[in-house]
């Protein structure tokens, strides 16, 4: 008999997923077939779902791209992971590994880099088939569920601060406390900078500081820039900003200490007006960071490994996708959805 999977699918841009029953996959040449345990919820897959990019995916799909599990099986030629070995099947599901970006290790730009959950269904399901080159290999002693949002929330994080290229001791701005930026603010602590987080929320506040944050600014009371140039003596080094909102582009721009570096990571669509005199004269870096390389995910996940970074995680069944991106959509997760897939329904069975 076929084995059965269950899978959550946008089946078109803006409608609730729908619950699909599939034969499990098997791998092809290249290939591994993993056994998702969990998988975290990102904005981003409320973006895909919504298609809200340039760029979209192509219904029906199976978002998510923080999904851990077991492999289940390796198809032909598939050396360097074997059955049973933990893996993330992560945003940057595989790239050409031949081009000038790959080369320099800046797969995540390659022309031909597929997406997980995006352009290659993820892992909102019981299986996913991945590319045994591009997963996450877990290191021994984290969870599945512990290291679902370290896979897209934690390296973009991780590999967004260091592009800031704030030092020790300096100060960084995380400009939304959610998913991502809680994770944001516990490695920017563990490398040693001084961190500011803004937020509109202040129950996001309030967590943020039980997490080290050592200042802290709700943007939607009186000047943000004002409240951050002054607390951090005029302006931080860097500034991080995954808030999925327009608004605080351009006050992250405004927060940035002169020869700063303001680094962009959260993508609600459209564009932000760039206050060009300011930028120029006080010789400000505006930069894009997408997700982080294969380098980056190990050094992301071994901050976790070594106890030093904690995602916060709200346990989900598959089934209450929906109610999450209803809550994601308003700013109703306190950190991050993880989904359980550890008491999976029986094959057949309706979730
Ligand atoms: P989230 O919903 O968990 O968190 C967003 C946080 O931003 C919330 O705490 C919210 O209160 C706060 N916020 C909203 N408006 C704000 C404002 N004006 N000022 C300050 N804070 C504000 O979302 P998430 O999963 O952390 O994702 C955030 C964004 O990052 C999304 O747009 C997502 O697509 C993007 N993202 C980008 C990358 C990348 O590689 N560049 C990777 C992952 C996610
Ligand atoms: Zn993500
Ligand atoms: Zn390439």
């Amino acid at each position: 008999m076929t084995r059965k999977m269950h899978a959550a699918v946008v089946v078109a841009f803006g409608k609730p997923l729908e619950f699909r029953e599939y034969d499990v996959p098997t791998p092809g040449p290249g290939q591994i077939l993993v056994k998702t345990e969990a998988c975290g919820v990102c904005h981003t897959d409320l973006h895909a779902a919504n298609g809200d990019w340039p760029v979209k995916p192509n219904p029906p799909f199976t978002p998510g791209h923080e999904g851990i599990g077991l492999v289940a099986a390796i198809g032909a030629g598939v050396r360097t992971v074997k059955e049973g070995d933990r893996v993330g099947v992560p945003w940057l599901y595989s790239a050409c590994g031949h081009c000038e970006y790959c080369l320099q290790a800046w797969e995540t730009v390659c022309a031909k880099a597929e997406f997980g959950g995006y352009t290659k269904n993820g892992g909102f399901a019981d299986y996913i088939i991945a590319d045994p080159d591009y997963v996450a290999h877990i290191p021994k002693g984290l969870g599945a569920k512990e290291a679902a949002p370290l896979i897209c929330a934690g390296i973009t994080t991780y590999k967004g601060i260091k592009q800031t290229e704030a030092r020790a001791g300096e100060w960084i701005v995380i400009s939304g406390a959610g998913g991502l930026g809680h994770l944001g603010i516990q490695y920017a602590k563990a490398m040693g900078l001084r961190v500011c987080a803004v937020d509109i929320d202040d129950g996001k506040l309030a967590h943020a500081t039980k997490l080290g944050a050592d200042m802290v600014v709700n943007a939607k009371n009186g000047d943000p820039i004002e409240a951050v140039k002054k607390g951090t003596d005029g302006g931080a080094h860097g500034v991080l900003i995954t808030a999925p909102s327009l608004g605080a582009f351009k006050q992250g721009v405004g927060m940035t200490r002169k020869r700063g570096t303001c680094v962009l990571v959260g993508l609600p669509p459209g564009d932000f007006p760039l206050p060009l005199f300011d930028v120029v004269a006080n010789c400000i870096t505006v930069r894009g960071s997408f997700v982080g390389n294969r380098e980056d995910m190990a050094e992301a996940l071994s901050f976790a490994a070594q106890g030093k970074v904690k995602a916060d995680i709200e346990l989900q069944p598959l089934s209450a996708i929906n109610e999450v991106f209803q809550r994601l959509a308003h700013g109703d997760v306190p950190s991050r959805v993880v989904l359980d897939f550890s008491g999976a329904a029986p094959v057949g069975s309706k979730r």
